[in-house]
């Protein structure tokens, strides 16, 4: 049986770099990631230890020169944005009006939807992003039809349909129990597909466009299933007052999700910028999760996300491209903005690696599955080669700072070599885009 186990595992030889946590980062600088034929991690470690190893008989993939670290997690983006990054509007609910409800009413088209979705997994893939919690548009077919794309690209995806009963533009008003009915029937198809890499989220867009009777729906919903719900929360200072103005009864925005159901664990809420310390607090109790945009905010002027408050009140965040007004879908550069963002604080870049990698799997409640190289979780992995920074550079001559601090700071897709989800390889080409 042994003998079976090892035949069919794969050993990886590279420079392997994982997360610890928020502080620590470790090393193989000669490294051995095995993997069994089902995709999960039996071992990580150095090279020449693996190979005396019960995994010494492994089939060795030759990596040396190159570097591996874990899939990047990307804890929010939209799907049908990725053609409208860059397109300079105005503030956050001016660029809605503008850009984001046009196209998204174009993405009610099975052809449109096929095609961005083609297109998007593709990048994502290439900019090493192997798992991702993804908001689509209201269309539920659309939606259904993304499903479909992201099992074909093998990623991991969290992936949720828009929902909005108010306050929207006219075609994108839904009714409230079709919304319901129709979120419910894609989670009861896709939450948990593809032997689990596929999940779902809920997703009301935020709370103005959603009837408290419909976010209560939600949070019994995702409860029953066992799902996610992902919103947006205090993005700006309009958004904060629209909030008040719609709902006068509760004392402030986290209390229209909190009252109404839909705050937990498996709840990932975009900005987090203009809170309370009260709010926070509840956020915290809640154990809901945050997922920090600093390439949006920059670009829609929106704030910094006071990551200090955040961390003294204990609450999970990770990482989002917040795609398309997040101009980049490289994770990498979402690092380097992270710090750049906050004028007092740094964010070193042992700390961005880890919010990432191990700590975006954290706040999608994915830790024990993936987020680093632990025996037992999934191989999801990329291989990165830093020559494409600058040919002259040698990874053996590089320590670990100064290794995570190029990833960080001079990073982009165009280091990421392959990318795998459960040890195996993703393929781009097999996605077949119309007019590649
Ligand atoms: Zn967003």
């Amino acid at each position: 049986m042994k003998k079976m186990r090892q035949k069919a595992s794969k050993l990886y030889r590279a420079r392997i770099i994982h997360s610890i946590n928020a502080d620590k980062a470790c090393e193989f600088k000669d490294g051995a990631l095995v993997i069994d034929s089902k995709g999960k991690i039996l071992a990580c470690g150095d090279y020449q230890e693996i190979k005396k190893s019960e995994f010494g008989k492994s089939k060795v993939v030759d990596k040396r020169g190159q570097l591996i670290i874990p899939g990047l997690v990307d804890c929010h983006l939209h799907l049908p944005q990725l053609d409208l990054r860059g397109k300079h509007g105005a503030t956050l609910l001016g660029w809605l009006e503008k850009y984001i409800f046009p196209a998204e009413k174009a993405f009610a088209s099975l052809r449109v939807a096929d095609d961005l979705a083609k297109r998007f997994f593709k990048k994502l893939i290439l900019n090493g992003t192997t798992t991702s919690a993804i908001y689509t548009t209201i269309h539920a077919k659309s939606t259904d039809h993304v499903f479909k794309v992201a099992k074909e690209a093998g990623v991991r995806a969290i992936i949720g349909k828009v929902m909005m009963d108010q306050n929207a533009p006219k075609d994108l008003i839904e009714n409230t129990h079709e919304s319901l009915k129709s979120s419910e029937e894609l989670c009861a198809k896709w939450h948990g597909a593809a032997s689990g890499r596929l999940m779902y989220a809920f997703t009301p867009r935020f709370a103005p466009t959603c009837s408290e009777y419909m976010l209560t729906e939600i949070g019994k919903l995702a409860h029953e299933y066992d799902a996610y719900i992902q919103s947006h929360i205090a993005e700006t200072l309009a958004e904060n007052k629209f909030v008040s103005e719609r709902f006068p009864d509760y004392k402030d925005y986290t209390a229209v999700y909190e009252e109404n159901g839909c705050l937990g664990p498996k709840t990932i809420l975009g900005h987090a910028i203009h809170l309370n310390d009260d709010e926070m607090q509840r956020l915290a109790i809640r154990k809901a999760r945050i997922a920090h945009c600093p390439t949006s905010n920059f670009f829609l002027k929106s704030g910094r996300m006071p990551i200090e408050k955040i961390e003294e009140h204990g609450i999970t965040y990770g990482l989002g491209t917040d795609v398309g007004a997040g101009t980049s879908m490289s994770i990498f550069t979402t690092m380097r903005h992270a710090d750049y963002i906050q004028p007092n604080i740094t964010v070193t870049p042992v700390k961005a690696f880890y919010l990432a990698t191990l700590g975006g799997a954290k706040t999608l409640s994915l830790s024990q599955l993936i987020g680093n190289f632990e025996s037992g979780k999934a191989a999801d992995f990329c291989v990165v080669d830093i020559r494409n920074i600058d040919p002259r550079y040698k990874l053996s001559e590089l320590n670990l700072d100064e290794v995570l601090s190029l990833l960080m700071y001079r990073g982009s897709g165009g280091l990421v070599e392959e990318s795998y989800v459960e040890g195996k390889k993703l393929d781009v080409d097999h996605l077949k885009i119309k007019g590649e």
